[in-house]
C-alpha cells in the first residue's frame, strides 16, 4: 500500500531530515511512529501527501512513485489521504458541520466549492460521521465554542468526510489532557479499523503508542531504528 524504498530527505539547508528509510505499510494497519522531537517523524508524514518532497529514493503509494507526481495527481493523491494536525487546523468562525464538509472539497467541482454547494449526500455523510465521533449534536455551533478535545473530532470526521484510504495524524494528541487524549486515540483507532483505512500516526509518548498501535515504527536523527510489532518493543528497551 505504501512503500518507501530507500527514502532520504535533504532539507535546502543541508540538514538531513530522513536518512534512507525503507519501509512496507500494508492496507489497514494502524502504525505509530514514535521518536524524540526532532527524529523526523513529521517529515516523514508529510512525504506521504507530498508537504515535504524527499530528495532521493522511491515513495510508492497504490503502485505509483508518488516522488514523480505533478500538481493534477497531487491534488488527486490528496483527496485519498485524510490529514490530522495537533493544531486541529479546523476553520474556528465556522460550524462544525461546515468545518466536516470541508472534507468533500476536494470532490466537488470548482463552481460548487466556490459557493459551498454541496449535494445532500455529503451532508449525510458529514453527519453520519459527527456522530460516529460523538459530536453530532454541535453539528450547528461555531467551531470556536468547542473544547480541543471535541475540536480534533471535529477534524477526524473532516478527514473521513474525505472518504479516504489513509490517514496522516502529526501528533494528534500533543495538545490535549492525558484522559482527553486516550479518549481521542480510541475514536481515531475504532474509526479507521471501521473503515479500514491505513493510518499513520506520530507520537512522542512511547506508552501511548504502545497502547493502540499494530505496529511500531521508531525514528531517531532521520534514521528508522525500529520496526516491529508491539510485543518486540520491550527487548528492545
Ligand atoms: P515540530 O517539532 O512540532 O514538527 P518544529 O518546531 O520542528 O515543529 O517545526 C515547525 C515548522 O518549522 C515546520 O514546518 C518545520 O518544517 C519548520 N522547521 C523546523 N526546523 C527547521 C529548520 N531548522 N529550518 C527551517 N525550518 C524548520
Ligand atoms: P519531528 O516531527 O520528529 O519532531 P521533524 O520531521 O519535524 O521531526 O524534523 C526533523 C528534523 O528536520 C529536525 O531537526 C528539524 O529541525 C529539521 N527540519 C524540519 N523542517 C525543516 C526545514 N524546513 N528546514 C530545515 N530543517 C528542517
Amino acid at each position: 500500500m505504501i512503500e518507501f524504498k530507500d527514502v532520504s530527505l535533504v532539507y535546502p539547508n543541508g540538514h538531513k531530515g530522513l536518512k534512507n528509510i525503507n519501509l512496507n505499510i500494508q492496507e489497514g494497519e494502524f502504525v505509530v511512529i514514535v521518536g524524540m522531537s526532532g527524529a523526523g517523524k513529521s517529515t516523514l508524514i508529510r512525504s506521504i501527501n507530498r508537504m515535504v518532497t524527499p530528495t532521493s529514493g522511491e515513495l510508492i503509494i497504490g503502485g505509483e512513485n508518488i516522488l514523480k507526481f505533478k500538481e493534477p495527481q497531487l491534488r488527486k493523491l490528496r483527496t485519498r489521504i485524510g490529514m490530522i494536525f495537533q493544531s486541529y487546523n479546523i476553520v474556528k468562525r465556522m460550524s462544525v458541520l461546515r468545518n466536516v464538509l470541508a472534507g468533500r472539497l476536494g470532490h466537488i467541482g470548482t463552481v460548487r466549492s466556490i459557493f459551498g454547494l454541496f449535494p445532500q449526500s455529503d451532508m449525510r455523510l458529514a453527519m453520519d460521521n459527527l456522530k460516529r465521533v460523538g459530536i453530532d449534536e454541535k453539528a450547528y455551533v461555531r467551531a470556536s465554542n468547542l473544547s480541543g478535545g471535541q475540536q480534533q473530532r471535529v477534524s477526524i470526521a473532516r478527514a473521513l468526510t474525505q472518504q479516504p484510504s489513509i490517514i496522516l495524524a502529526d501528533e494528534p494528541v500533543a495538545s490535549l489532557d492525558p484522559p482527553t487524549s486516550h479518549k481521542v486515540m480510541k475514536d481515531l483507532r475504532r474509526v479507521s479499523r471501521e473503515d479500514g483505512l491505513t493510518t499513520i500516526v506520530n507520537l512522542h509518548f512511547i506508552d501511548m503508542a504502545m497502547e493502540y498501535a499494530d505496529r511500531i515504527i521508531g525514528l531517531r536523527d532521520g534514521e528508522l531504528v525500529f520496526d516491529g510489532p508491539i510485543s518486540e518493543v520491550d527487548e528492545q528497551t
